[in-house]
């Protein structure tokens, strides 16, 4: 999963982005309204943390700008003001949610996995397709008659991609997309060897290669 942070604190930038890319997420970082509208343009985002004290455009300014375009990427919006009329401002404004500084970093998880569960129209904290069953708070992921297996991040945030839509194929450059943040460095081989992985944990019906297009999982079971 692809998040943009929009933060212009430095620290609690350095540490938002820390702690999403310790939890799986591509985490892109950028510090003010108008490069996060520039780069929503042109880039998919799974979810946006957009905090409203920016610099500049404000962020309920911004907010109101990636709505008016129609783009219903899931956003939470973090803000320091804690009056009651800011928030309700926010989530008018077309947030999902909030979350008010300071903030433990359990929460801000549990809160993007609520948001993205909903926005996906789950009802269930568990992402599956039937075969293989992936719990998006502990990275594990299980297949029927087996005891679940722990994921690494990257083996979690590949499964994910495919798990959010069964049936969808997804080429090797979306799937590094939901995987890799930027700066974040690529090796050649990094899908097909993290998908190997996956195989070798959970079996090796559970992610089928479409040749010369990519990969996903059967929408099944
Ligand atoms: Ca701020």
């Amino acid at each position: 999963m692809r998040v943009l942070l929009v933060e212009d604190d430095p620290m609690i930038g350095a540490a938002v982005q820390a702690a999403l890319r310790d939890a799986a997420y591509a985490a892109d970082w950028i510090r003010n309204g108008r490069t996060a509208l520039g780069t929503l343009a042109t880039q998919h985002y799974d979810l946006v943390l957009l905090d409203l004290g920016l610099p500049g455009q404000d962020g309920q300014d911004v907010l109101a700008a990636i709505r008016a375009r129609g783009n219903a990427v899931p956003l939470l919006v973090i803000t320091a003001r804690d009056a009651l009329d800011e928030r309700l401002r926010g989530l008018d404004g077309g947030a999902d949610d909030y979350l008010l500084k300071p903030f433990e970093m359990a929460e801000l998880l549990a809160r993007m996995r609520a948001v993205l569960r909903r926005k996906g129209g789950a009802a269930a904290p568990m992402l599956g397709n039937g075969v293989v069953a992936l719990d998006p708070a502990t990275r594990e992921a299980g297949v029927a008659g087996a005891a679940p297996v722990q994921l690494s991040n990257r083996e979690f945030a590949l499964l994910q991609a495919l798990l959010v839509r069964p049936g969808a194929i997804l080429s090797r450059s979306e799937l590094e997309d939901r995987i890799y943040g930027w700066g974040e460095e690529v090796e050649s081989n990094a899908v097909e060897f993290l998908i190997h992985g996956l195989r070798r944990k959970l079996g090796s019906e559970i992610i089928k290669n479409v040749r010369g297009v990519g990969w996903m999982v059967s929408k099944g079971g």
